[in-house]
């Protein structure tokens, strides 16, 4: 299995491959050629991408979501939820949780109205019960991991590493350290979806903003 983290724009998107490939998180606006360039660094032909992965529909999470799915032909998927919101190119924000999320909450929201995202067809809406991939030769599975957004989803990998999407945050300009998420719709639901994420066997976890970290340190902000 390789993962290949693929910085597009204000998003860490990965690369899994084994049997094939999988793609999860499309990064922000206009960054398809990123993509290619990434892709053709990996080795991997753009038709080898069998599945595009959408953790939630955030713009920075689908901005280029219609770029990279005409490129490689793959479906994509993403809960049923939010599915919507890309179709409708629709750039909702979750309201801040701690100080500093407010704070920076706030400064995004006077930008929002100016980001534009392509909107793009959902191929796989996702219900609650998730998604197997190993008819895309990935062994692991996609998750309902809710709370940063009703339909955030993350990709546990049978060897125990995590594609979270938001549902950590490591990194400036968010977190200093890796934690929960400074912006979030529902904080019950998300300390729900991390002890789901742990017990199922997460112990690498690999968020959208900021550099991974072991699981270690979700079970202690559980705990805290
Ligand atoms: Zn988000
Ligand atoms: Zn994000």
């Amino acid at each position: 299995m390789r993962i290949i983290p693929v910085t597009l724009g204000f998003d860490q998107c990965y690369l899994l491959q084994a049997g094939g490939a999988v793609l999860v998180d499309a990064g922000t606006p206009g960054k398809g050629r990123a993509f290619a360039k990434a892709l053709d660094r990996a080795g991997i032909a753009p038709r080898d991408v069998k599945l595009i992965v959408v953790t939630h529909g955030h713009w920075d999470h689908v901005g280029s979501a219609r770029d990279i799915r005409k490129l490689t032909g793959a479906g994509l998927a993403m809960h049923e939820r939010e599915a919507p919101w890309l179709e409708n190119a629709l750039t909702p924000l979750p309201p801040g949780v701690t100080a500093w999320g407010r704070i920076l909450g706030g400064i995004l929201s006077l930008s929002l109205p100016f980001v534009r995202i392509p909107a793009c067809r959902v191929d796989l809406k996702l219900g609650n019960e998730g998604l197997s991939l190993a008819v895309y030769g990935i062994p692991g599975r996609v998750l309902h991991t809710p709370g940063h957004s009703p339909g955030s989803m993350s990709v546990l990998l049978d060897s125990g590493e995590a594609f979270v999407g938001d549902l950590a945050m490591n990194g400036f300009p968010l977190r200093l350290a890796p934690g929960f998420p400074i912006l979030a719709e529902d904080v019950a639901a998300l300390r729900e979806s991390w002890r789901l994420l742990l017990a199922q066997g997460a112990r690498m976890i690999y968020p959208a903003h900021g550099k991974p970290f072991e699981a270690d340190v979700m079970r202690k902000a559980l705990a805290g």
